[in-house]
């Protein structure tokens, strides 16, 4: 379906990936044999790995794509100014949230497509990905683009947006990650948005491709304990991939949710 760019990391890093999450749930594993006879761990790690099994596909045939589907919330405004806070820098979140952009109404406002704006459409996913979370027993905290209380501790925070490029159609999904971050965490969200929208993993564009991936701003005033990352959905500039993201919307929300929930179980199982 795509015109993406390969970049040849894609497919070394699924391999590590697909190698870490077996070594990882080896080690679970055997962990959890070792604290069988205390009576802990097994079933949480076991069931942190089954949720990252229990992705929705993209060609899931249990999936009604006309029936499952929210209408697109073109025009719509996105209620979340009341799920939205400052955070508190004596809290140590689970999993702290930032829609791209979101609250900016001058300077680096996001851009958007045809159909519906990046601040939107981040704040949509975000919507429903926190409150999956929290379902999930997950801390959260959501955060604007600018008033944010620093320095936040969390174990994970994610940021999310989506390109737009002045060359449609020419970018694709990504991942930006500081210095330091898990790097198993991070693919699985990839792994997560990658199996929400039908995309093979080398499709995404190599990670940190940009300085803005790579040096975000918010990384500095986070203080994580797995990773500190962003995650690009997608190009809104391009028709075909807009009106994807807008149909998955949210999928990726519940997927994103899965791979969260798995990265913070096994970054607390492995003592992080
Ligand atoms: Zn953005």
């Amino acid at each position: 379906m795509k015109r993406f760019s390969k970049n040849g990391i894609g497919i070394r890093m699924l391999a590590a990936v697909a190698l870490s999450v077996i070594a990882i749930g080896s080690m679970l594993h055997a962990h959890g044999s070792d604290e069988q006879e205390q009576g802990v761990a097994p079933e949480i790690a076991n069931s942190a790995l089954a949720r990252v099994g229990g992705l929705t596909e993209y060609f899931d045939s249990t999936v009604d794509m006309d029936a499952d589907m929210a209408p697109p919330f073109v025009g719509e405004i996105i209620p979340i100014a009341d799920m939205v806070s400052n955070g508190d820098t004596s809290t140590l979140y689970d999993v702290i949230l930032q829609p791209g952009h979101y609250g900016r109404t001058s300077g680096s406002t996001g851009g958007g497509g045809a159909l519906i704006s990046e601040q939107k459409l981040a704040a949509g996913i975000v919507e429903r990905l926190a409150s999956r979370l929290k379902e999930l027993g997950h801390s959260v905290a959501v955060i604007p683009a600018d008033g944010f209380a620093r320095p936040l501790k969390g174990y994970v925070f994610l940021s999310i947006h989506a390109d737009g490029s002045s060359s449609p159609c020419a970018s694709a999904p990504s991942l930006g990650y500081d210095d330091g971050s898990d790097l198993l965490g991070m693919h699985l969200v990839a792994y997560g948005l990658g199996t929400s929208l039908g995309y093979t993993y080398n499709e995404f564009m190599n990670d940190n491709f940009t300085a803005n991936l790579s040096s975000y701003y918010v990384y500095k005033h986070i203080k994580s304990r797995i990773f500190e990352g962003v995650l690009e959905v997608g190009e809104l500039s391009c028709p075909e991939e807009e009106q994807l993201l807008i149909d998955r919307k949210d999928i990726i929300a519940d997927n994103l949710a899965y791979a969260l929930d798995a990265a913070v179980t096994i970054g607390k199982l492995a003592g992080r």
